[in-house]
């Protein structure tokens, strides 16, 4: 059995859902579980939904999630078909959800959820059409978690519990949601923006799946990102290692969650294109191969934060177990982490409400000072060529060297691609 995964862009209209069949009947005999996302930028309509208090704009943005799905159906199904009560039913039900919406995580995953919903049962339906039976399955059932409404940590023995026992290895084909899981209550749940990478890789480990595919707009994963630097390489072969140190870095192909479950049951994680059918993308193992071409990441929007001691003393353990279990404590990730004598500089996400809170915080202890609007740039596998190319014209603010990976924080032109 294999485990599919399709994300937003692979499916963000009737065309690219008529792609995704061309790909799924190539596979139409073999035991398979296809994890789908929310058609195109639906996720983002409905944190919008989900956040609005201004009843006339909740509803124009719930008719543009209904037209925007009703457009797809009517081009890819019959005008009779069943799909469409249903979907009424649907968007009726997202209605009444709305009306008590108190703005909390909870409510945010009892509304994003109905963006996979939609897409997986469109899916479902369009490809009966066309011959091939998918059973749909709710992931809630399947995906089950503790605390935690949004970026649920996963409960993984009721998981694996429900996993196998809702699906049957072999013979069958099943279609069910990325990002969507349930608490213990039956709660919906949801993974984090972009997560069903991970859901498709939970999927794959419960099952101890044959081979996990993620299809993508890329041809597989890139040494930098193509709108950014003009010269690319496609891996063939990562280790699982590359690839976890990779996305950690801030590799947008796979989610970070993603390589763990499936490096622990040695299963093969392949990143391709769902339009270069042609190209077998990239394959990660646990298998080690030649060295790589440098890999050119960036995080955007980056806050680089000081911690000066106030007593005049020097920079000791307890200071930096201090602050790193305040940052743990507040969920916070560091990105990049330097000590001197008396200071302790962290790279983080930028947040400046908590970067505030925690100044007050830790007043009479650190004088703490922060720069926002920075950038942080890793190369891995550095060669001085690439190190040239990526650092000139820049005002680096920290800088971090090791022998196999060149990092800095600096301030510069560069923008995020949209
Ligand atoms: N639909 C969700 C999002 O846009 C999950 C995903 O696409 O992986 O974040
Ligand atoms: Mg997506």
């Amino acid at each position: 059995m294999e485990v599919f995964k399709f994300g937003g862009a692979s499916v963000k209209d009737a065309d690219s859902i008529l792609n995704l069949h061309g790909i799924l009947r190539k596979y139409a005999d073999m035991p398979l579980v296809v994890v789908v996302s929310a058609m195109g930028k639906t996720t983002n309509l409905l944190e919008s939904v989900w956040k609005s208090k201004n009843e006339a704009e909740v509803e124009k943005l719930i008719s543009t999630f209904r037209d925007f799905h009703l457009e797809a159906a009517e081009n890819l199904l019959e005008k009779e078909h069943e799909f469409f009560n249903w979907f009424n039913d649907l968007t009726e039900n997202l209605k009444r959800k709305v009306i008590h919406n108190s703005h909390n995580d909870e409510d945010y995953s009892r509304i994003v959820s109905f963006g996979e919903l939609a897409s997986t049962r469109l899916i479902q339906a369009s490809l009966h059409e066309q011959g091939q039976d998918l059973i749909w399955l709710d992931a809630r059932d399947l995906i089950k978690t503790e605390q935690h409404f949004v970026g649920a940590l996963v409960d993984w023995d009721k998981t694996i519990k429900t996993v196998i026992s809702s699906i049957e290895k072999s013979g069958f084909q099943y279609i069910t949601q990325g990002f969507i899981s349930s608490n213990h209550d039956g709660h919906t749940t949801t993974l984090g923006r972009e997560g069903s990478d991970f859901s498709g890789s939970i999927l794959a480990s419960a099952l101890k799946a044959e081979k996990y595919t993620i299809w993508k707009d890329v041809p597989g994963v890139l040494s930098a990102d193509p709108r950014i630097e003009r010269v690319t390489t496609c891996y063939q072969k990562l280790t699982y290692q590359e690839a976890a140190e990779m996305t950690f870095y801030g590799v947008k192909a796979i989610h970070p969650k993603t390589i763990k479950p499936l490096a622990n049951h040695d299963i093969p994680l392949c990143v391709r294109s769902f339009m270069e059918l042609d190209n077998p993308g990239t394959l990660i193992t646990r298998e080690s191969t030649k060295p790589h071409a440098p890999a050119i990441i960036y995080r955007f929007n980056q806050a680089l934060m000081t911690f000066l001691v106030a007593d005049f003393t020097f920079v000791n353990e307890d200071h930096i177990s201090g602050i790193l279990n305040y940052l743990n404590d507040h969920r916070i990730s560091v990105n990049l982490m330097q000590t001197s004598a008396v200071s302790i500089s962290f790279c983080m996400d930028e947040n400046s409400e908590l970067l505030e809170e925690m100044r007050k915080d830790f007043v009479g202890i650190f004088k703490m000072s922060y720069n926002s609007g920075l950038k942080l740039v890793t190369i891995k596998n550095y060669d001085s060529k690439a190190l040239n190319g990526v650092t000139k014209g820049f005002e680096i603010l920290m800088e971090q060297k090791t022998r196999n990976n060149y990092r800095a924080v600096f301030r510069g032109a560069l923008n995020e691609p949209a």
